[in-house]
């Protein structure tokens, strides 16, 4: 390859860095300035560029532009702090991203599968340059974070995302691939805008979407057999059909389900570590009865009856209301997945009565009601409880049921507090308390690496469990004494890789590995991370 070539690709092009010798040998003088950059020096100029962007959509663009360019600086950047760069790769600025996604295209990414091109998807994968695949993020746009359908512009979601397993845990560029399922859109206002670069057709639904995602399933089984495919962002009415359909039979999870409720359970064992007690002891009480409140308790019932509680009893420690009132065996009208959750108990109509009578010793928030934890809630919470456990994980923060300031100030400072959303420290009573964030990133890129190094068959419930307990063993005691229950945020590469290797152990254990189980485990991890350095050219 020529100089010029090289300077196109972005998985070799350094821009400024190349040495002495590659400029010479690789027909690279003249074709990039004088001055010769350190690695050190090309994150500084990054830095600088990206502080004079005003806006979050304008770093964004920005940090998009600088992947298309140079893959290793842009990782290397990301690696360097994965926290910081976070909000702008992945949430909150992807949603206003793939708002605009048509917009701002500069260079396309990832594959776009659209329904015109059933029976082709098998040759259309073929067109992606690289020839193993490890892992895929694919979705079809319908329930993009809460924004709703911004069909094929979801495209933003797989690539931010795949970003993070890079980011947060090593996994390598090279084998990951963002996929939109280009089924079409209901979203009338991209339908109008001559912008949008989607499918102008109503969403396929039905025996047609399912035989497509089909199609897609076998076709991945077939051109990449070793690769996994993570769901994501689908609408609750795919999303939980197509995980029970796939999830005995090829290698894929969907994160919203798996890896919401795996950080909701990292976070319970965190508060459990501060009360000292057992799951199976506690009574959660849900407001909100959705995807992400019944996958929290399917998740924590399977960790109490590790603890050797029955199945029944488990499900009796967990108790919803949804918009009608707590749920309970009397109602006729409940969905399938609420069932389990149907107790015996005469009809409540509001969560502040629920309260009373069922005296949980949690509240976890999934209601999307912001300002539904009131004071009365947490007062009742604090009277009920020596350190009540209060979860409001709605998002953005406009929908958190509660604040932290909130939660901290009606109990008296007792509260054992994780949010879905961040919020600052809090000054109590001459005490500094610091809010946890609930966020997925603890657990999804840790189990990607896993999964990755071991080349696991399937991607079970249990890997999440154990994945939720290495995140909470990653809190030390000092952490803890300020009240925050995960790990934090700006040593996640670390804890990731912590959490990712007792995944690994685990998936050994039982016997779910592709490959022969190494003598240290640790160390197939650790030789399994990407490192953002540019390698020679010569
Ligand atoms: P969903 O499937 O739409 O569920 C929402 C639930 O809230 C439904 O059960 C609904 O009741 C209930 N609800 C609505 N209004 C209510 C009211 N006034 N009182 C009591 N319950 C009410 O949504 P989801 O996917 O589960 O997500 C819920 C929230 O969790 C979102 O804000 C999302 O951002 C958040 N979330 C956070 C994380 C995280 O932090 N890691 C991850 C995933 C989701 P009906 O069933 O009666 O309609
Ligand atoms: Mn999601």
């Amino acid at each position: 390859r020529n100089g010029a070539e090289i300077l196109r690709d972005p998985r070799l092009n350094k821009i400024s860095a190349f040495s002495e010798d590659e400029r010479e040998q690789l027909g690279l003088l003249g074709l990039v300035p004088e001055g010769i950059d350190s690695e050190d020096q090309q994150i500084a100029r990054v830095r600088m560029q990206l502080s004079r962007k005003t806006s979050a959509l304008g770093k964004y663009i920005y940090l998009t532009s600088l992947l298309d360019n140079n893959e290793t600086l842009f990782f290397r950047v990301l690696m360097s702090d994965p926290a910081a760069y976070m909000p702008i790769v992945y949430t909150p600025t992807v949603g206003e991203a793939c708002q605009k996604f048509g917009h701002i295209l500069r260079r396309p990414r990832g594959l776009y599968l659209s329904a015109n091109r059933r029976g082709r998807i098998r040759d259309i994968l073929r067109n992606w340059p690289e020839p193993d695949v490890r892992f895929i993020v694919v979705t079809d746009g319908e329930r993009i974070l809460g924004l709703g359908d911004l069909g094929a512009n979801g495209m933003g979601i797989p690539i931010g995302k795949l970003a993070l397993y890079t980011a947060c845990a090593g996994v390598p560029p090279q084998v990951t691939l963002p996929i939109v399922l280009d089924v079409g859109t209901n979203n009338q206002e991209l339908l109008d805008d001559p912008l949008y670069l989607g499918l102008r057709q109503p969403r396929l639904r039905g025996a047609e979407y399912d035989e497509m995602i089909e199609e897609f399933v076998m076709a991945v089984q077939d051109v990449f057999p070793r690769c996994c495919i993570q769901f994501e962002d689908f609408a609750n009415i795919n999303s939980i059909p197509i995980l029970a359909r796939y999830r005995d039979r090829v290698c894929c999870y969907n994160d919203d389900i798996q890896g919401t409720a795996a950080v909701a359970v990292a976070g319970i064992f965190g508060a459990l570590r501060i009360l000292d007690a057992k799951m199976a002891e506690q009574t959660f009480l849900f407001l909100g009865a959705g995807s992400a409140g019944t996958g929290i308790a399917d998740l924590l019932v399977k960790t109490m009856m590790q603890e050797g509680v029955s199945e029944a009893e488990a499900r009796q420690r967990c108790w919803f209301v949804d918009s009608k009132g707590l749920v309970v065996a009397s109602r006729t009208e409940l969905a399938d997945f609420k069932k389990p959750y149907a107790h015996e108990h005469p009809p409540v109509p509001d969560f502040l009565q629920a309260i009373e009578e069922l005296r949980p010793t949690a509240i976890i928030g999934v209601s999307t009601i912001a300002k539904a934890f009131n004071q009365d809630v947490i007062e009742a919470m604090a009277r009920i409880n020596e350190r009540p456990i209060v979860f409001p994980y709605s998002n953005p923060t406009s929908r958190s049921e509660c604040t932290a300031e909130e939660a901290y100030t009606w109990s008296d400072g007792r509260a054992i507090f994780a949010a879905g959303s961040p919020f600052a420290p809090v000054e109590l009573n001459g005490q500094t308390l610091v809010p946890g964030q609930g966020n997925n990133v603890y657990i999804f890129p840790a189990v990607g690496m896993a999964v990755y190094a071991t080349e696991a068959e399937r991607v079970t419930d249990e890997m999440f469990i154990v994945a939720a307990r290495a995140v909470a063993e990653q809190v030390s005691a000092e952490t803890l004494a300020t009240g925050l229950i995960y790990p934090p945020m700006a040593d996640i590469l670390k804890s990731s890789l912590q959490v990712a290797k007792r995944v690994a152990d685990y998936i050994f254990d039982v016997e779910l590995a592709r490959i022969e189980r190494p003598a240290n485990v640790d160390e197939l991890i650790e030789a399994s991370v990407y490192q953002p350095r540019y390698r020679s050219l010569i």
